[in-house]
């Protein structure tokens, strides 16, 4: 019998994560505060709890994960690294395809990787309840489901078309006992300024991270933080779990070196968290192609300009220094929400200014026409999200038979579809389009940002 699952043990979870920080040739810029000098440290503490704050300015090589993190990411980890056998034969290719099953946790994505543990640092440090934002839904529901395992109340502000799309993700954190709304909404100073200009908007992520935000350091008691899914330093941190995972699964496949890495990438966390100890590999040496897969409507790293940007619309975050749309671009409404975000995790930003990751876009359909060849083929139905990985993973695999090379590839299956089935019902009934960005949309949201500070590309050449 072929083999399909390699498999760990849980012992033989890693027991710390892996800071790309450490190892990067050309450091990334720092944050700036409003007046344009590098923030501090305790300038953050009204949003995130010191102990995350230490996480997000180390360059230690390797941050040691909490047992009682590694106990309940347990549940579902060490994930399986699958071997695509049966698409590799649909597609006639020599080459091998491993992917990382992400699609196991309870929350059906990568992201409870992340909100564990920051549910676990912010109860340690004291604090009772979290509020965050979520596109698709995944990210409110896996801190959702974090929340309820530590003992944290959860408030989430959901991008309105997603919210109305997605009904049954708001469902699930209400499970999880998660309280979900709408954004833009009446509750915050931001959502009510952006209603009175543009009652009809669609929402983004953008606008409902400056409502929860808000919502965070306007809480009298104290008590309250803001918990982000992705972007930030330690986000990627947590989500290098999939790679560290990875390279012990390929070496019991008998791959010493991957050849292609490839994931989606939305704000950049499990893009980083497969690819970053592979970036590491590729800093000392190794010949590795690492590929960050967006949306055609929302192309930040193929389209979007590297320079300081505020994360969020209301400009409450610090600027960040990033590949970015500008803070008031709001993308049309596509199905991968997950990918819907102006910005880029200024980690993911830099390894592409230093050409050590190349950045890939594609349309919607071809996306689903590849998501449906794969449910076809390997069974599980991957999110939209996970669509756009799978459509730059098809390519690869005809290009290396194309080439006759017997090449790895490995990508990040960063979630399953099944609460996304909407979506496919809109394609398989033909009313599903490509967008096609017009570059005046670009420019608009890039004028909005052309008085912030400019964010040299600091790079060595070598890639
Ligand atoms: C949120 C999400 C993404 C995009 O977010 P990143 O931070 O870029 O990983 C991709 N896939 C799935 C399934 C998601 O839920």
């Amino acid at each position: 019998m072929d083999q399909i699952k390699y498999e760990l043990p849980e012992t033989e979870m890693p027991r710390q994560w892996y800071n790309l920080a450490a190892d990067l040739p050309t450091q990334i810029l720092p944050p700036l505060g409003p007046d344009g000098n590098p923030i501090s440290p305790e300038m953050l503490a009204p949003v995130f709890p010191m102990n995350i704050i230490e996480q997000e300015v180390s360059t230690e090589r390797w941050i040691d994960i909490p047992e009682e993190v590694r106990q309940l990411l347990a549940m579902w980890r060490p994930a399986p690294l699958f071997r695509a056998r049966r698409l590799e034969k649909a597609l006639g290719t020599p080459a091998k395809i491993f992917y990382k099953h992400e699609g196991m946790s309870p929350a059906g994505s990568h992201k409870p990787n992340t909100a564990i543990p920051q549910a676990w640092y912010n109860k340690q440090f004291g604090i009772e309840r979290l509020t965050t934002e979520t596109g698709a839904g995944q990210w409110g529901s896996a801190l959702s489901f974090a929340c309820s395992l530590i003992g944290l109340e959860c408030k989430v502000f959901m991008v309105r078309i997603s919210f109305e799309q997605k009904p049954f993700r708001r469902v699930m954190m209400e499970t999880w006992g998660g309280k979900c709304v709408p954004s833009p909404s009446e509750e915050t100073q931001a959502g009510r300024h952006i209603l009175a200009e543009m009652p009809d908007t669609p929402g983004s992520l953008g606008i409902a991270i400056s409502e929860a935000v808000e919502q965070a350091v306007t809480d009298p008691s104290g008590k309250t933080r803001y918990s982000l899914g992705s972007v930030l330093n330690h986000v990627m941190l947590h989500q290098t779990i999939i790679g560290l995972e990875a390279k012990k699964q390929l070496a019991m496949a008998g791959v010493k070196k991957p050849d292609v890495i490839i994931a989606c990438c939305g704000g950049g966390s499990n893009f980083a968290g497969l690819a970053f100890p592979f970036v590491q590999d590729k800093i000392n040496g190794d010949d590795i192609e690492i590929i960050a897969v967006e949306p055609k409507s929302c192309p930040t790293l193929t389209r979007g300009p590297f320079s300081y940007d505020f994360g969020d619309t209301a400009e409450m975050t610090p600027l960040l220094a990033m590949h970015t749309l500008g803070h008031n671009f709001v993308p049309p409404p596509i199905h991968a929400g997950g990918l819907r975000y102006h910005g880029m995790a200024p980690l993911v930003s830099q390894c592409v200014v230093e050409g050590l990751v190349k950045p890939k876009s594609y349309h919607q359909l071809k996306c689903y026409e590849s998501a449906v060849m794969w449910a076809r083929t390997e069974g599980f139905i991957p999110a939209p999200e996970t669509s756009h990985a799978i459509a730059a993973t098809i390519d690869a695999a005809l290009q290396a038979k194309e080439e006759g090379k017997e090449k790895t590839i490995v990508m990040n299956w960063s979630g399953h579809g099944l609460m996304d089935l909407l979506g496919y019902e809109k394609y398989f009934s033909g009313q599903l389009a490509d967008h096609e960005l017009p570059q005046e949309d670009i420019d608009k949201g890039l004028a909005a940002i052309a008085d912030l500070p400019n964010a040299p590309e600091n790079k060595t050449g070598k890639w």
